[in-house]
């Protein structure tokens, strides 16, 4: 019979992107034989993480300052937006290297079937930033299967606009998976070969 706080604590770990119910379990067999000190450190720098992490106001990025330290950069350049789905989508990106320019993540795709509508997502902001901000390209980088695509263009249209132009990232993207699952090699030439959508 498996104690009550390690069924628990099994149950929550399950709960995390990414951890299937054997990793959980020798997650929390870890931390219960683990140095107390460890754990309570562990469970500090969660807790500070949440705290201090917010969505940047202007882009939608995760940052402990809005606006975060990419759109307050000066050197980057501010004509070219790259949009995103998620939040993570940046961090991923960021770490490809390539991209020099600012972001606005999106917040999901439109969908439907699960009661996502464009209202739902940062559209109305984005139409601020391209009405405020010297945006000249917008690259649609969002994932690859159907939502992605009928996302990208709902957006392509309904964001069309003199002097804009409306490019999205080219495929050699894993199909149907979304930027966080790919490679920086594959982000990066995913992005230099982007087109433009008519
Ligand atoms: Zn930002």
């Amino acid at each position: 019979m498996v104690p009550e706080p390690i069924t628990s604590l099994i149950a929550a770990l399950t709960r995390l992107p990414g951890i299937g119910p054997r990793s959980a379990e020798r997650i929390a067999l870890h931390l219960v034989q683990a140095d107390p000190a460890a754990v309570r450190q562990l469970s500090e720098v969660l807790l500070r993480a949440r705290d201090c992490i917010r969505f940047c106001e202007p882009c939608g990025a995760l940052t402990e300052d809005s606006p975060c330290d990419i759109c307050s950069d000066g050197r980057r350049d501010a004509s070219l937006v790259c949009l995103v789905e998620q939040a993570v989508d940046v961090l991923s990106l960021e770490k490809s290297g390539t991209f020099r320019g600012k972001y606005h993540v999106l917040g999901g795709r439109i969908s439907p079937l699960d009661g996502v509508e464009p209202d739902d997502l940062r559209i109305a902001e984005l139409e601020q930033r391209l009405a405020k901000e010297p945006v000249k390209e917008l690259i649609i980088a969002l994932g690859t299967d159907v939502e992605g695509d009928a996302t990208g263009y709902y957006l392509a249209q309904r964001l069309a606009r003199p002097g804009l132009k409306i490019t999205r990232i080219a495929y050699g993207l894993p199909a149907g998976t979304g930027l966080e699952f790919a490679d920086e090699l594959t982000l990066s030439r995913a992005l230099e070969g982007r087109r433009e959508m008519t």
